[in-house]
């Protein structure tokens, strides 16, 4: 800082070109095509602004102030501004089904029809076959129930809103049974009493959190009942001494007292993922068979489609859920349903699964195959780190993510940091992390066990090249 004198600072002042110069000037014409006079008006003036608070204060890097220089600083300044704020990353979390990180990866299926349900007028509430109104529900119930054996099905917005308005359709002011082992928090603000309530439901807890019995929901059945509710226990696991009442054994309780089952299965998976080495889940047609009237699931877990929530079951139940103001409130748009159609598709052939549909082939990607990517990209990474760390291919495990089976983990590989002195480095690790958050292309790992760890099952070929690319330009 060094004082400018009142002259000085006057006769600085004096060679700032004016703001209807500056807006006529040759520099500025591509910017005005670009973004319109309006914005680029406002930059200028603030660019202005800058520049006078700076002289004024006596900054001493505060010089002579030209067009060319004011271009470029309105330029950056209005390029940063149109910068999404959605951005692309690199998901090196080792979880697949990331939450934060938008859950499923669409197949290029379904991406291609979304681009056409944005572009080109389509029949989403329009029956080509008489010409009137139709229900969106229409063109895309047939192919849910074929793929889960269910009666009929609905669509909404998410699973959360599937379960809400299940229990708003056939619950309001009457009583839910739910297990204690089953009263789950997924994350954010979905709790099962929360939303029970906000559903008008009153909910009735029964058994412990760790056993409960088919007496206990015996017991409590009474005049108010109106549902019996499973909730898949998602993202925790109880063990030791547990007891937890199957399906098969409620529903002829429920039957026989004349109540429906609702089951909330999550994550719910349309094939048996076992016959890919992939930890078991019941599926929505096992749940179904095996007696529930509904069933709800999440569209962007393991089904691997775009967020929804999608409700099967009886086919009574499901008109009446269908009438319910909130559905309209809760109702899917037509990109939703656009990208659901092609990964249901997908599903009618399974043996091909694995290669077509993003969410199964990245979780069904061998550790070697993965080895090998690590492999390829950890001198890159050593180069943009520099010495001070070291960079080695480790294997490690990775997660499914988003509740589904949550202690269960994949074989996988990645890259490890660890400062190369061999000392804890904590504060350089973080360093680390925010540098590569910070990244043109933001690069998300984790820090575990001394060790920023970047897993690299869901680096597929086009994005590793591009992580290598980012990371050859960058130098700690
Ligand atoms: C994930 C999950 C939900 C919420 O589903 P969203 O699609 O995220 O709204 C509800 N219930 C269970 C059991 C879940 O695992």
């Amino acid at each position: 800082m060094s004082d400018v004198s009142g002259s000085e600072l006057r006769a600085l002042m004096a060679r700032v070109p004016s703001v209807e110069k500056v807006m006529a000037s040759a520099e500025f014409a591509a910017l005005l095509a670009e973004y319109g006079r309006t914005q680029v008006l406002g930059a200028v003036r603030e660019a202005l602004d800058t520049w006078r608070a700076g002289a004024q204060s006596g900054d001493a890097s505060v010089s002579a102030l030209d067009v060319a220089q004011l271009k470029s600083a309105v330029e950056a300044a209005l390029r940063k501004r149109h910068e999404s704020r959605l951005r692309s990353v690199f998901n090196l979390t080792g979880t697949v089904l990331h939450t934060n990180l938008g859950r499923a990866l669409l197949p290029d299926e379904a991406v291609q029809a979304v681009m056409k349900a944005l572009t080109q007028p389509a029949n989403l509430e329009f029956d080509l076959g008489t010409g009137k109104r139709g229900d969106r529900d229409d063109l895309i119930d047939e192919l849910i129930c074929e793929l889960t054996g269910a009666e009929a099905a609905t669509v909404v917005n998410n699973n959360a809103a599937a379960v809400l308005l299940t229990l708003s359709a056939l619950a309001s002011k009457k009583e839910v049974i739910v297990s204690r082992g089953e009263l789950v928090e997924i994350g954010g603000a979905f709790r099962i009493p929360d939303i029970m309530s906000r559903a008008g439901a009153k909910l009735r807890e029964v058994g412990t959190t760790n056993r409960t019995h088919l007496k206990d929901y015996e017991e409590a059945i009474g005049p108010q009942t109106a549902l019996l509710m499973k909730v898949h226990a998602s993202n925790y696991a109880i063990s030791g001494f547990t007891k937890e009442v199957s399906l098969d054994e409620i529903t002829p309780l429920a039957q026989a007292r004349g109540l429906a089952v609702a089951v909330d299965l999550g994550s719910g998976t349309l094939v048996d993922l076992s016959q890919w080495g992939l930890p078991r889940e019941t599926t929505v047609r096992e749940t179904v068979e095996a007696g529930a009237d509904l069933v709800t699931f999440s569209g962007d877990k393991l089904l691997g489609g775009p967020q929804a929530g999608l409700i099967v079951g009886r086919r009574d139940l499901i008109a009446k859920i269908k009438k319910h103001p909130l559905k309209r409130a809760l109702r899917v748009g037509k990109l939703t349903l656009a990208a659901l159609e092609p990964v249901l598709q997908l599903h009618r052939a399974p043996e091909r699964l694995t290669e077509r549909l993003t969410t199964l082939r990245l979780l069904t990607r061998a550790a070697d195959d993965i080895r090998l990517a690590a492999e390829r990209v950890q001198p890159a990474l050593q180069h943009a780190v520099g010495e001070r760390y070291a960079v080695t291919a480790e294997p490690m495990f990775s997660q499914i993510g988003s509740g589904a089976l949550p202690v269960d983990v994949l074989p996988s590989y990645g890259l490890v940091v660890r400062m190369a002195d061999g000392k804890r480095g904590g504060r350089q690790l973080l360093a680390l992390e925010k540098m590569l958050r910070e990244m043109a292309r933001p690069v998300i790992g984790r820090i575990a066990e001394d060790a920023l760890r970047l897993d690299l099952r869901c680096l597929e070929a086009a994005d590793e090249a591009q992580l290598v690319e980012q990371l050859k330009g960058a130098r700690a």
